[in-house]
């Protein structure tokens, strides 16, 4: 691919999302340092939280983090498709019919009960090459998946045992890590702690998500699994090593039009000028998962200014009041998430104004929007 600036990859475009591969680059390294020697696992289910698996995985890979995570069999397979190399786990539930895609990709898998298990032993001899690896999932408290501590040892032991089976990892998930009150992560540990104690010896211990990581370094192990922070973003309670977003999400205004006094806009009309007015249409909308939440909530940059949303969110568009930026013209770029001028607008300011949380705002990231993963503004890749 010719090398392309951002601006002329997006002159012609309505609505799309830029990847800053320099950013993820700096939070890999500003992790690793934060964490001392705890390996990476870098999460990247959800197509890697809106950003393009595709683009950042292969990224950070080169950025040398340790291993990947995603939700799916179907999300590793696809990984290993964008040319990833290193060790990848399923944190998710799979089927025993799940187990030949696994072994053929080279996919860990979180197991929690014997049927899963011998059906991976089974595909891993037919297939002849090396013993699936197993992480064994501890029910630690938050009770949504995995094993309590006793069933967990057990099944440990049996996998152990088991030819076609190699025991990688045992782990577990903390319930309140980004709560402002996460003091249940002590009481957690103390149950991981035994059921690390019933279960014997594995490669690879590992309990922390991003805030745990940074928050509790007695919960790091031998690895930490990280989304949201080597996407730049934090919960609230976390403290920041100095990491950088590494997505915006852009959008040229469609239309600018005049609103006298009285005049509403969108369905419902929710919102009516009370002044002489000015909107403009950003031609993105809650399909692209920007939510209808954010209908008369929430703000965009225009001209380097922060812009309120008026009216509600359309599946397609919605509408900004622009009457304080009067240069604002059809094909000026708006910035939905990221910098402008002077502004930034963050992840968590977005998912505040929708009552939710940045996880959320990111995995909502539509399939419509193209991705462009960039250096310094030139085009690298486009997903
Ligand atoms: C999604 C997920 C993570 C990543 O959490 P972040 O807060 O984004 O770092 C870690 N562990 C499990 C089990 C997850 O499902």
């Amino acid at each position: 691919m010719p090398r392309q600036t951002l601006a002329a990859a997006t002159a012609a475009r309505n609505a799309w999302i830029e990847v800053d591969l320099d950013a993820l680059d700096h939070n890999a390294r500003a992790l690793r340092a934060a964490l001392g020697g705890t390996q990476i696992m870098a999460v990247v289910k959800a197509n890697a939280y809106g950003h393009g698996a595709a683009l950042v995985a292969p990224a950070l890979e080169a950025a040398g983090v340790d291993r990947f995570a995603v939700a799916t069999v179907a999300e590793g397979v696809a990984l290993r498709g964008a040319g990833v190399t290193r060790p990848v786990l399923v944190l998710g539930h799979a089927f025993p019919e799940n187990a030949p895609a696994a072994v053929a990709s080279r996919l860990a898998l979180t197991v929690t009960d014997d049927r899963l298990a011998d059906a991976l032993a089974l595909a891993a001899r037919a297939a002849g090459g090396e013993p699936a690896p197993v992480h064994v999932k501890v029910d630690s408290g938050m009770h949504r998946f995995g094993l309590p501590p006793r069933e967990a040892a057990a099944l440990a032991a049996r996998v152990r045992e088991r030819a076609g089976l190699r025991l990688e990892a045992i782990w577990t998930h903390m319930a309140n890590a980004d709560e402002a009150d996460d003091a249940f992560s002590a009481a957690q540990a103390a149950v991981f702690a035994g059921a690390l104690a019933l279960a014997g010896p594995a490669p690879l211990i590992h309990a922390a998500n991003t805030a745990t990581a940074l928050r509790r370094p007695e919960l790091r192990h031998d690895a930490a699994r990280i989304g949201l922070g080597l996407y730049g973003a934090l919960p609230a309670n976390t403290p920041d090593p100095g990491l950088r977003p590494a997505l915006a999400l852009k959008a040229r205004l469609a239309r600018v039009l005049d609103l006298a006094p009285g005049e509403g806009v969108s369905y419902g009309l929710t919102w009516r000028a009370a002044r002489p007015s000015r909107a403009a249409l950003v031609p993105v909308g809650y399909a692209d998962g920007w939510k209808r939440a954010l209908g008369n909530r929430g703000h965009a940059l225009v001209g380097g200014r922060r812009v309120p949303i008026v009216g509600r969110v359309c599946m397609d568009q919605f509408l900004v009041d622009v009457t304080d930026v009067p240069d604002a013209a059809a094909g000026d770029e708006a910035v939905l998430i990221g910098a402008q001028g002077g502004e930034a607008i963050a992840v968590r300011e977005v998912a505040e104004a929708a009552d939710t949380i940045s996880w959320d705002v990111f995995a909502s990231l539509g399939a419509r929007l193209p991705r462009l993963a960039h250096r310094r503004g030139i085009v690298a890749a486009t997903a």
